[in-house]
C-alpha cells in the first residue's frame, strides 16, 4: 500500500503566522514525500467562502499546490466545523479532492474510516442541533449569497457565542461518547477509526463486540505539528512536527 499522512486541526489562521510556516516546511519535508496527504478537517479556523481572499493563506495553498503538481501526492481535503464552507473553487484551485466526512478507506489491507470527530460529540446536545442548522445545504445557501462584510459579520457573532458556550461546558462534553465510536465500528464493520476534533491527540485500544479496535485521534497544531504516517510497514504511531 501507500504511504499516507494524515493531519487535522490545524487551524491556520492570520492570527497565528508561524503554524503557516510550520505548515509549508511540513508539506515540503513530510508530505512531499507521501502519495497521500488527508486533512481531516479544521485545517482552517474560518472559511467563509471560496471568494474569501485572505492573502495570508496564499502561502498555504501554494504549498498545497506544489505538493500535488511538483510532488505528486495526491490531497484529500475533509470538512471541518469551522471550514465547511470550503467549495470546489478552492478545491481546484489547490488541486485537493473533498471527501466525505465518514469517509471509507483501505489501510495495511483492512477497512477503516476516517471521520472530522465532531459527530462523535453526542453528549454536546447543544452544538449537534447547531450542526444540522449550518450543514444543511440552505444554510449554506443562503449565507454564501450573502457579501463578504456580512459573513464576516455572521461568523464573528457565531464564533463569539460559541467561545461562550464552550467556556460554560464540562471537559466530558466536549469528548467523543464511547457508544458514538462502538457505532461507527460495528456499523462500519472496520476496526480502525482515524479523526480529530477534540484535540485530544491519543491511540485508543477497545473490544468493541469482541473485535480489536484501534481509534487514533489527531493532534491540533497550536503548540506543534502534529500527524499520522501510516504504510505497510509502520506501527501507528502519532509524530509530532516542530
Ligand atoms: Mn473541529
Amino acid at each position: 500500500m501507500k504511504d499516507c499522512i494524515f493531519i487535522s486541526d490545524l487551524h491556520l489562521a492570520a492570527e497565528r503566522p508561524q503554524i503557516i510556516k510550520l505548515f509549508v516546511d511540513f508539506t515540503n519535508e513530510v508530505a512531499a514525500g507521501a502519495d497521500a496527504l488527508y486533512i481531516l478537517g479544521d485545517f482552517l479556523e474560518y472559511w467563509l467562502g471560496d471568494d474569501d481572499p485572505t492573502p495570508a493563506l496564499t502561502p498555504v495553498f501554494d504549498s498545497l499546490i506544489q505538493l500535488a503538481e511538483k510532488h505528486q501526492t495526491r490531497i484529500f481535503f475533509m470538512h471541518g466545523n469551522r471550514d465547511f464552507l470550503v467549495g470546489q473553487q478552492l478545491a481546484q484551485r489547490c488541486h485537493f479532492e473533498i471527501i466525505d466526512d465518514l469517509y471509507k478507506i483501505k489501510l495495511q489491507g483492512q477497512d477503516a474510516v476516517l471521520m472530522h470527530g465532531d459527530t462523535l460529540c453526542t453528549d454536546d446536545i447543544e452544538y449537534q442541533k447547531f450542526r444540522q442548522v449550518v450543514r444543511s445545504g440552505a444554510w449554506k445557501q443562503d449565507i454564501l449569497s450573502k457579501t463578504l462584510e456580512q459573513r464576516i459579520q455572521i461568523a464573528r457573532n457565531l464564533r463569539e457565542q460559541s467561545q461562550q458556550s464552550t467556556a460554560d461546558k464540562q471537559e466530558a462534553i466536549m469528548d467523543v461518547n464511547q457508544d458514538a465510536t462502538d457505532r461507527v465500528f460495528i456499523d462500519n464493520n472496520v476496526r480502525l477509526l482515524i479523526h480529530g476534533h477534540t484535540h485530544r491527540p491519543a491511540i485508543h485500544h477497545k473490544k468493541v463486540n469482541a473485535m480489536d479496535t484501534t481509534r487514533i485521534v489527531l493532534g491540533d497544531w497550536f503548540e506543534h505539528g502534529s500527524y499520522l504516517r501510516i504504510n505497510n510497514t509502520s506501527d501507528f504511531k502519532l509524530q509530532s512536527y516542530l
